[in-house]
């Protein structure tokens, strides 16, 4: 089943969970499932469901569990009942991590009282060494509007997630076999395009121009296929460090310029929220900037990547004014963003921006290339990092793009760097 039937069936569950709850609460909801047809309409539809159901009380005992739920965690549901939840459902996050105590999200909605939704948790079931992926969610119970326990459906999405695995290897394995020909094709028309090294006529070169652009065209997609699919299964490149946005951003500005340059933009690079603005374009040394420290841990190279489409991004969908690079943030947060004066991004397509494939269909994006892979590869990226990446936009003004990261205090920035003499330099970090 899929998400869409997901969210069906959930509401459905939750409703036969509220029935049973409200029938005379613990005990005949506990005894009902005990009596297979005997027992309310309720716990008949939990008996036969194919999803684990269980409801926790306020302490996070368990006070019912269905069949499907005993099966994931190997456990009797009679025995189940009364028991800690934390001892029978063995709950790891989304890197197969055990949650810690009091952390995973039965906990964390006894204590915030606000359901919680998990697309990448597991459970190994007792006696087992195996994860059972799971996707569940967890809803708050109320009575007489206090806090009276929890209701979890979790569902077991391993075979999805293999077909998945499997379609990212596939994707993974074909694109970078077809990088190597297509290397291959582009570096010789190079070559037959090389005056010093072929004679062609001029209607030739334009075939072969046309060619060319076509190639390098191929090559980037098979390129960000490669990217999306190691995005997906976990297998991008990451060596973190600790990176000083402020310099990181500045160095990379400037490298940018150039492609904004060809299309008669401006760039600027903005730092602070006091709109302290550092043209890019001014000589280094020129002006002393005193700007506070903006440390980040994160591989520079899969930074850059991020950066370097959004920028991409704002030069091909902005054909007139500006592009800004800015960077700002707080005593915990690192914002980044990209903003131009181009022409915006209708709200209808803001949600899927930053799904795979997803391209905003107007006669701009059938006209100017792309795959549709950028986005979504970048809030892969970003959120390696714990950060999140989103769009603000007005058709007709223009779009920001913006990046928020953690911010490494003094001290954290010390501990990951080993050396910190090399980054702290005369201002407060956490200024
Ligand atoms: P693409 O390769 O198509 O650019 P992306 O994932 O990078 O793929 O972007 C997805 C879509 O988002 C684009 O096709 C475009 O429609 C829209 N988009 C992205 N950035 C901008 C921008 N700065 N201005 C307007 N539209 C944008």
């Amino acid at each position: 089943m899929n998400t869409t039937t997901l969210l069906v069936v959930m509401p459905i569950l939750l409703l036969a969970c509220l029935v049973l709850w409200r029938l005379g609460g613990k005990k005949a909801s506990v005894s009902a499932l005990h009596s297979p047809g005997g027992g309310p309409e309720g716990s008949n539809i939990l008996e036969a469901v194919s999803d684990g159901v269980v409801i926790l009380d306020t302490k996070g005992t368990i006070s019912m569990i269905n069949p499907a739920a005993g099966r994931l965690v190997g456990w009797e549901p009679k025995d189940a009942i009364g028991i800690d939840h934390a001892l029978v459902f063995k709950l790891c996050d989304q890197k197969g991590n055990p949650y810690p105590p009091a952390d995973d999200p039965f906990s964390q909605l006894l204590k915030d009282g606000k359901p919680h939704r998990d697309n990448n948790a597991s459970v190994i079931a007792k006696g087992s060494e195996k994860r059972v992926m799971l996707s569940m969610t967890v809803s708050p119970l109320f009575r007489h509007g206090e806090l009276s326990g929890a209701v979890g459906i979790l569902r077991d999405v391993s075979e999805e997630r293999a077909a998945e695995r499997q379609r990212a290897e596939f994707i993974s394995t074909a694109s970078h076999e077809m990088r190597t020909p297509v290397a291959a094709i582009e570096g010789y028309l190079a070559l037959a395009l090389n005056e010093k090294v072929s004679k062609i006529d001029a209607k030739a070169r334009g075939y072969l121009d046309k060619a060319h652009e076509s190639t390098q065209h191929l090559g980037s997609l098979f390129q960000d296929l490669l990217n999306s699919a190691k995005a997906e299964d976990g297998r991008l490149i990451n060596h973190p460090e600790v990176v000083e946005m402020g310099q990181f951003l500045g160095k990379l500005s400037e490298d940018l310029r150039f492609v904004a340059q060809k299309k008669n933009l401006i760039v600027e690079f903005v730092v602070g929220t006091s709109g302290a603005n550092i043209n890019a374009s001014l000589e280094k040394g020129s002006i002393r900037v005193v700007q506070p420290l903006y440390n980040v841990y994160a591989d520079p190279e899969r930074l850059r990547e991020v950066i370097t489409n959004l920028f991409d991004n704002a030069v091909k969908y902005t054909e007139h004014g500006k592009i800004s690079i800015g960077l700002t943030g707080d005593n915990n947060v690192v914002q980044i963003y990209v903003r131009d004066t181009g022409k915006g991004i209708p709200a209808v397509d803001i949600p899927h921006l930053f799904q795979k494939f997803y391209r905003v269909d107007n006669s701009d994006t059938r006209t100017i290339g792309g795959t549709g892979l950028g986005l979504f590869i970048s809030r892969k990226i970003i959120e390696l990092y714990n950060g999140r990446i989103w769009v603000e936009s007005k058709p007709g003004e223009g779009s920001t793009f913006f990046i928020n990261l953690p911010r490494l205090s003094r001290n954290q920035t010390s501990e990951y760097s080993g050396d910190s003499g090399n980054l702290v330099r005369t201002n407060n970090p956490t200024t």
